[in-house]
């Protein structure tokens, strides 16, 4: 059956002008009975609302930050989705929707802390400090290290130090200007609750970066790692929303990875976003957001038992197993099986 979808966005190829004259987004080319609204926490120009097919409403009031609540609810006759949802969201709900709920809001207890994430986040605040010139690369690391750092008996501040430093200064050695014929836009500068590390502009065109950080990747793993770019919804998301809020073409989104060993190197992969591209995701996505709002809304979201015991989770087996599986997700569990996030 058709969905309310099909009947208003085009079939790929969408015809575009990217080839002359004043670009315009994709969308504006749909049918102009189809309305649209983006109601997201982020500021958008009125004035830039387009034409096509989804209509964004409010989420569930139970789940908003207050950050991320924002406009009043609404209904369409084509689909009501409650809002798009930041990619590291919608990738967690993707993995599976009960993880995507647990994450957010609990830590299991007893977890081993890891520093991976945050020597990526102080390898990030360097590299986008050098490129910013908003501050000393080093320092601003280094602060980032001491602000996040968890004393326990496994890692040493020092030791990390050590991975962090690696990284920054791949980061900066490998030139991420295009030996200068890249001007940068921004830097983690939020748009749509999305924040991309690093936006470019060159001849006319944007390139949005994601740094990826990984302490180890052996060489025949990466090929699949840079596989993995070319159907990234984070930087499918992105090159979509920073194109709408730049009203001009994120022509590539690059993902550069930064690897810290064995081999310490780093590896761009970059990605074209062709209209056709862009417009097969904007197919999928509303679809994935409004599933993933309905169910937000659920006390009990779906589990995916395929993959609990797979290490896709930071490389290890699903951290919630124990309440998925040995309490049969029984939310009065949650204070004896979890810390809340954020100490609340
Ligand atoms: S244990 Fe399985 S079902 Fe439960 S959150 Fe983890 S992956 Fe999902």
């Amino acid at each position: 059956m058709c969905s309310p979808l099909d009947k208003n966005l085009p079939d790929a190829p969408i015809s575009n002008s990217l080839g002359g004259g004043p670009w315009r987004p994709f969308w504006e080319t749909l049918s102009p009975h189809a309305a649209y609204h983006v109601m997201d926490s982020s500021p958008l120009n009125t004035s830039s609302v387009v034409q096509p097919p989804i209509h964004y409403t409010t989420p569930p009031p139970s789940l908003l930050t207050a950050e991320a609540a924002g406009g009043s609810p609404t209904s369409s006759p084509l689909l009501t989705i409650s809002r798009s949802y930041p990619p590291r969201d919608t990738e967690t709900y993707l993995l599976c929707p009960m993880y995507s709920r647990l994450s957010r809001f609990y830590t299991p207890k007893g977890l081993d802390w890891s520093p991976s994430q945050l020597i990526g986040t102080a390898v990030h605040r360097g590299i986008v400090a050098y490129y910013t010139k908003s501050s000393t690369p080093l320092p601003a690391a280094r602060e980032a290290l001491e602000a996040g750092f968890v004393p326990q008996e496994k890692h040493t501040l020092e030791g990390i130090w050590k991975s962090i430093e690696r990284g920054v200064k791949l980061g900066i050695d490998v030139d991420l200007t295009g030996g200068g014929q890249r001007t940068l836009v921004c830097a983690e500068e939020p748009v749509y609750s999305r924040r991309a590390d690093l936006v470019w502009r060159t001849e006319g065109r944007l390139i949005v970066q994601d740094l990826k950080v990984r302490l180890s990747l052996d060489a025949d793993k990466l090929p699949y790692a840079l596989q993995e770019a070319e159907h990234s919804w984070q930087l499918h998301d992105y090159a979509y929303h920073y194109g709408l809020h730049f009203g001009e073409p994120v022509e590539w989104a690059e993902m550069v990875l930064i690897i810290l060993g064995p081999r310490a190197r780093v590896v761009t992969h970059p990605v074209h976003m062709t209209p056709e591209r862009l417009a097969q995701w904007w197919k999928i996505a509303p679809v994935i957001w409004a599933r993933k709002a309905e169910d937000d809304a659920q006390e009990t979201p779906p589990q995916n038992w395929a993959i609990c015991d797979s290490r896709l989770f930071y490389g290890q087996p699903c951290p919630y197993r124990p309440f998925c599986h040995t309490h049969r997700a029984d939310w009065r569990m949650t204070d004896t099986l979890f810390d809340k996030k954020g100490g609340e």
